[in-house]
């Protein structure tokens, strides 16, 4: 198989929404094709309970399927929706390089380091119910702001929309209340990765943020892409990370490659702005599920972990506009002519994720205007 691979949930003609596997510009029906009435659900989240063998099975069998001449439907005669109804979603901060940006920006005369980011994973509880599918448009926010040279905080739309560049991955099985999954448990409860925009409003997050982390700033909309890819179709993606220094805690150690070798890029209105890679990452999947339940939380079917945003060490690898312009201050030019330091009405965005032969879906989103301005 080549091109774009994922399960997702599609619908033909206004019909009842079902599972498909999309294979480059075409879905294979999976009821219709024998694969089971768990595929007749209008989300993945039955299938995704299921566990690893069916999971690796159903791959399987799709994998006999397509090659053989299966019947698709034409990529543009199906209308796609939320392929999961997620159930946490949880975003985490795992790339230095993004990391070391914004602590630069953020806190100028301190190590941008915070002192527990080289020990832990950080991360923070999102809005499930605001993650969606990508295509849907994205109505730019509107909330309180507050700039340095303020003498009090303003309501009024967002002038500092951006993106996050992400990589997610979406919880299959879940675990009981009490017991922490292991790193070495990672694939047993972890069904696949969607690439993820986290789009984030700059002015009303630097404005809430303190003490408790994002809230408003970020929650008003989440895209994922349409197909999620399943591990099974990524083993020989996996190469070794770039490892933690210091070493960390015992319960964050792992075995093996768990660095995912995906090439990313982001393309804003027509113009590629940025190309990093997934797996300079400093905190592995894994490590990041292990951290999320060390406590004892239990996980969920239908969980959405996103990585944090991801940046490569050089310029025009960074996966946010706070990043690529130094906070608004060197504008990135567009094929067209124009400059853009953070988003504009009507800007679409388009992230794209290449693992080899194969792609992981694309998230776009166009900006629509704020509707509430005071
Ligand atoms: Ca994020």
């Amino acid at each position: 198989m080549t091109g774009a691979v994922g399960f997702g949930v599609f619908s033909v003609d206004g019909d009842e929404p079902r599972v498909g596997f999309r294979v480059g510009r075409g879905v294979l029906d999976l009821a219709a094709n024998g694969l089971g009435a768990v595929f007749e659900a209008p989300t993945l989240n039955p299938f995704l309970a299921l566990g690893r063998s069916s999971w690796e099975d159903t791959v399987a069998r799709i994998q006999e399927l397509v090659p053989a001449g299966a019947d698709l439907v034409p990529l543009e005669d199906a209308s796609v929706e939320l392929p999961l109804a997620v159930a946490d979603y949880v975003d985490f901060y795992s790339s230095l390089e993004h990391a070391t940006n914004l602590g630069r920006l953020f806190r100028p005369d301190t190590d941008p380091l915070l002192p527990n980011w080289r020990h832990l994973p950080v991360a923070y509880h999102g809005r499930a119910g605001t993650v969606v599918v990508s295509g849907t448009p994205i109505v730019r926010p509107s909330g309180q702001t507050k700039g340095p040279a303020d003498d009090a905080p303003h309501f009024g739309p967002s002038g500092r929309l951006d993106i996050e560049l992400e990589l997610g991955f979406v919880v299959g099985v879940g675990s009981s209340l009490g017991e922490p999954v292991p790193t070495s448990a990672f694939r047993d409860h972890v069904f696949g990765v969607v690439l993820v925009n986290d789009w984030s409003a700059r002015d009303i997050q630097a404005w809430e943020y303190q003490p408790l982390g994002p809230f408003l700033g970020k929650s008003f909309a989440t895209s994922i892409g349409a197909w999620v890819t399943p591990l099974a179709l990524l083993e020989d993606r996996f190469v070794s990370s770039p490892g933690q220094d210091p070493e960390p805690l015992p319960y964050l150690r792992t075995s093996g490659d768990w660095a995912l070798d995906v090439e990313l890029e982001v393309e804003l209105s027509g113009t590629v702005v940025s190309r990093t890679n997934a797996c300079g990452l400093y905190w592995t999947m894994p490590q990041q599920l292990a951290h999320a339940t060390v406590n004892g939380a239990a996980i969920r079917t239908g969980d959405l972990f996103a990585s944090g945003t991801i940046s490569g060490p050089e310029h025009g690898s960074e996966g946010s506009f706070i990043e690529l312009t130094s906070n608004g201050e060197h504008p990135i030019g567009l094929a067209d002519g124009s400059t853009r330091t953070f988003l504009e009405d009507d800007d679409e965005v388009v992230l794209r994720g290449r693992a080899g032969e194969l792609e992981l879906a694309e998230v776009r989103g166009r900006i629509l205007p704020a509707r509430v301005s005071s």
